[in-house]
């Protein structure tokens, strides 16, 4: 068998992260692009961050907890449109969602005072090809702080890890640190993600030994998925972990693997 579709340009953060958990589902998401339905959570977390986006457009002096609440109407405008109002039964979860969301600005801005933030990137797009390996990503910010280092900072709407899975929380964030050295030319100091449905912070300092790892394993995968896009086929992983949530479950039963139920 071979793809009609071309394989992506670039690896990013969230297509190393399939493939790393099931490269099918990187095939089905990636290369053949089956749409993954909306879920509430990852609606959620899209009018979170539309809205601390156009927050950050602002003057930092106008970055009010009213200007956030005045970002709300245009952000589910933009962000839960006709087909991911099918697809979460938009009437069923509107009112709470309008709620969390308003929580969740109330606990944001008892996590920073976006008006004392200097940020020099927002939404972000920043690409390189490193080791051979075109990659790209999009930060949710990068800050500057008073002695000139960077900050990558990422929104996260979910809930913290575990303790002793924090590192996890990190990898995709080692690999924005690499793509900053590359484009900015500067290896930001530390990676900050702010959790701010629980107000929970987690900070790490960058290590050049751990993002120079992490950009040597994403250009493995590169490699990896290059090859299975010649050979026609990326292999399925299933598993109870690997499966549980996956939104290609049927397509998979329908193509005769075993996915546990
Ligand atoms: S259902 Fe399981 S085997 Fe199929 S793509 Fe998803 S994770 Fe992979």
């Amino acid at each position: 068998m071979s793809f009609d579709q071309p394989l992506p340009s670039a690896l990013s953060p969230s297509r190393l992260k399939d493939f790393q958990e099931c490269p099918r589902r990187f095939q089905y998401s990636n290369v053949e692009r089956i749409r993954q339905p909306a879920t509430v959570a990852t609606t959620k977390g899209n009018v979170v961050h539309h809205i601390l986006e156009h927050l950050f457009h602002l003057p930092p002096e106008q970055r009010t907890h009213d200007a956030a609440l005045s970002l709300r109407e245009a952000a589910f405008d933009n962000e839960v449109t006709d087909e991911i109002q099918a697809d979460i039964d938009w009437a069923t979860c509107e009112a709470q969602m309008r709620r969390d969301v308003d929580a969740i600005l109330t606990t944001y801005f008892e996590m920073e005072d976006p008006t004392a933030v200097a940020a020099i990137g927002v939404e972000r797009n920043i690409e390189a090809t490193i080791n051979d390996a075109p990659l790209r990503g999009i930060l949710d910010r990068l800050d500057q702080n008073d002695d000139g280092s960077l900050t990558i900072v990422d929104y996260k709407t979910g809930k913290p890890p575990r303790a002793g899975y924090e590192n996890d929380a990190f990898a995709n964030s080692q690999i924005y640190a690499a793509l900053c050295e590359a484009e900015v030319g500067q290896l930001p100091r530390n990676i900050r993600l702010l959790y701010v449905t629980h107000g929970s912070t987690l900070d790490v300092p960058v290590s050049p030994v751990v993002v120079s790892a992490r950009a040597k394993s994403a250009a493995t995968v590169w490699q990896r998925i290059n090859t299975f896009y010649a050979d026609g086929e990326f292999p399925a992983d299933p598993s109870p972990r690997n499966c549980r949530w996956c939104a290609y479950k049927d397509v998979c039963r329908e193509r005769g693997i075993d996915v546990p139920a």
